[in-house]
């Protein structure tokens, strides 16, 4: 479980987060949506601790932080992976193949043997349709294989929560399709997700639960039901946008 109580940010003159109080639940995939510069991904770093809030408490499981106090290296190391991230457009190791930047991190921060490694590396890959990419080296590969790469180098961590940023926007409307497809067989199989998109078809098939934020606010935090079949008029404002 993911808690996050009274969080608040601010960058310099701009309130970013207000009195943020939202948990996050094992085995859900929660889709969060709202305009730009709402605070989307700041909110999504702050949970991987990419960015730190001013106040308020962040309870991890069973740990907890308050961050008016100083966060230990220990447990952002912690925080980090139990996190797992996927940005908009992921950076790879240009100068190592598919297969080596999937298994560098296993190999380095969880001192993992490298025959496992490679093993679970091998099974990501499957998983994403990609296993014949692995002796690959990043420039060889689409926009959208490469974001199927960066998600199976986050899983290659077993992230308890799998954290994306708006991780096919950059991709064409094909590559997309297939990108939100695996995504959604990941949500299917229990894994833990929180993903800001602004695909409104993957957030209706994939969610259990929406949250829509505005001016740093929640705004709704509920069903995908209630939010896309009977929205309120700001909503409804917001959604006619995507028709
Ligand atoms: P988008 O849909 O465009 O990605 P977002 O909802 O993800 O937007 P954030 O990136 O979280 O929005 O930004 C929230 C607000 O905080 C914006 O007004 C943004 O300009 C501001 N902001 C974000 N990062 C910084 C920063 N490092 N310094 C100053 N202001 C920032
Ligand atoms: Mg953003």
């Amino acid at each position: 479980m993911l808690k996050l109580e009274k969080i608040d940010k601010r960058y310099a003159d701009h309130h970013a987060l207000k009195d943020i109080n939202v948990t996050f639940k094992p085995n859900e995939t929660t889709v969060i949506v709202g305009p730009s510069g709402s605070g989307k991904s700041t909110l999504l770093r702050s949970l991987n601790l990419l960015e730190q809030a001013d106040s308020g408490l962040y309870t991890i499981d069973e740990r907890t932080i308050d961050f008016s106090q100083p966060i230990t290296t220990e447990t952002l190391l912690w925080t980090r992976r139990k996190t797992g991230m996927v940005f908009q457009q992921p950076r790879m190791f240009d100068h190592l193949t598919v297969l080596k930047n999937i298994i560098e991190a296993p190999i380095q921060v969880r001192k993992q043997k490298k025959s496992d490694a490679i093993k679970h590396a091998l099974v990501l890959l499957d998983e994403v349709g990609l296993n014949d990419t692995a002796n690959r080296y990043p420039y060889q590969l689409s926009g959208g294989q490469t974001q199927r790469v960066a998600i199976a180098r986050a899983l290659a961590m077993d992230p308890e929560y799998l954290l994306l940023d708006e991780p096919t926007s950059a991709l064409d409307p094909e590559l997309e399709a297939q990108v939100l497809h695996i995504l959604n067989n990941f949500a299917k199989a229990g894994q833990t997700m929180i993903i800001v998109t602004h695909n409104m078809d993957f957030a209706r098939a994939a969610a259990d639960r929406m949250i829509f934020l505005e001016d740093g606010s929640i705004q709704f935090d509920g069903s995908p039901e209630d939010f896309f079949d009977h929205p309120t008029e700001r909503i409804e404002h917001f959604l006619n946008a995507y028709k």
